[in-house]
């Protein structure tokens, strides 16, 4: 069976306010942030999902280096891939090019962002407020995404 998965934004979601990478806290690492990286690892446990992430740090670094920093961060989801970077800044146009590229698309995935409405994925989108991250105010709507 296909495994159901996150699409995943870093920042506003795996970090907040007081956490993303500034100009003098630079690098990925810096900019996971505990709390927030907890809540992912609930997820995780609860529904066995995956990770693809969708966030733009996956056109700056390569797909080995984001896994190493998230297991760093104790990320205990399986970062399985990134979106293709389609032209312009379309991210649910990304995630659904991802999904159509699948030879069997997951049966259950949740899209989890601060900033983009994603038109292309109806009812998939669960937003985050970037001040805090994902938190577990968004607990409930993401489990129901993946519930069975
Ligand atoms: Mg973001």
């Amino acid at each position: 069976m296909p495994p159901k998965v996150i699409f995943l934004d870093i920042d506003g979601v795996m970090n907040n306010i007081g956490t993303r990478a500034e100009p003098e806290r630079p690098g990925m690492l810096a900019c996971l942030d505990p709390d927030n990286v907890a809540v992912l690892n609930q997820i995780v446990r609860a529904t066995g999902a995956v990770v693809v992430l969708s966030s733009s740090w996956r056109l700056s670094l390569p797909l080995a280096e984001l896994r190493a920093s998230f297991a760093a961060a104790g990320c205990e989801a399986q970062v399985v891939g990134i979106t293709p970077d389609v032209d312009g800044p379309r991210r649910g146009r990304e995630i659904r090019a991802w999904l159509d590229a699948q030879p069997e698309p997951p049966t259950r995935y949740v899209a989890i962002d601060d900033q983009f409405d994603m038109p292309e994925l109806p009812g998939h989108l669960v937003k985050t407020c970037r001040v805090h991250g994902l938190t577990t105010r968004e607990l409930p709507q993401v489990l129901a995404q993946l519930a069975d």
